[in-house]
């Protein structure tokens, strides 16, 4: 398991508290994010899927707690709550709202980075690099896959698809081992599936590293993926 390299969200409207929440996940190796609003906030979630979510109950545009309620919706996202009074511990307790955790302002940097880590622990998070100095990320919890640091938007096969490449880098796959390794429904057994997989899962790592060919083509066998840094 590996939590370290995480993406780490801090929603927060104070920039003092955010740049010592920032420089504190720094120095633990992960890789923090910063919205000061809600709404970008809610928009970050949405964009970049983080593994964690760190939430300021008081923020200038939305109560923190409609803001968790907005981000639940959009998936299972981890969330520690940021509080300023013990009276919103007793309104998050009591909601029954499901954070992960909570945090009461002041805190030290060192004990949300624990809690952090603590309740991505819990969690089983494994976004695992794959070869060392592979651009990319496997969350198999989440079924998302980064590139460059970029979350790709696939489709459940493009995922399944990219997931068996990754896994075997320089290995050259033939559709029906590709099939027969990213699929399970008899109805899309056909070697075009996957070639229209490559070619959508291609245009995906393009946007991201123009240029690059990152999937080869094997004339008359199939694919591999050939990664570099
Ligand atoms: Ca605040």
């Amino acid at each position: 398991m590996r939590i370290a390299n995480q993406k780490i969200l801090l929603i927060e409207d104070e920039p003092s508290i955010a740049d010592t929440v920032i420089y504190a996940l720094r120095t633990e190796n992960f890789r923090p994010l910063w919205r000061a609003t809600g709404r970008d906030g809610i928009a970050a979630v949405r964009c970049e899927h983080p593994a964690l979510v760190i939430l300021d109950i008081g923020l200038p545009d939305q109560s923190g707690i409609d803001v968790y309620r907005e981000i639940q919706a959009l998936g299972p996202f981890p969330v520690i709550f940021l509080t300023a009074r013990a009276a919103e511990v007793d309104r998050i307790v009591g909601l029954e709202i499901g954070a992960d955790d909570y945090v009461t302002k002041p805190f030290s940097p060192r004990e949300l980075t624990a809690r952090v880590k603590a309740v991505l622990r819990r969690l089983g998070v494994q976004s695992t690099p794959i070869a060392g100095d592979s651009p990319f990320l496997v969350d198999s919890q989440r079924l998302l896959i980064t590139y460059d640091g970029k979350a790709l938007t696939l489709s459940r096969y493009e995922y399944r698809l990219l997931k068996v490449l990754i896994e075997r880098p320089g290995r050259v796959f033939s559709r029906a081992q590709l099939l027969d390794l990213a699929w399970d429904a008899p109805e899309h057994r056909l070697d075009r599936t996957v070639d229209t997989h490559i070619k959508t899962l291609r245009a995906k790592l393009t946007a991201i590293r123009p240029g690059a060919s990152v999937i080869k083509t094997h004339r008359g066998f199939g694919y591999s993926l050939q990664v570099t840094k």
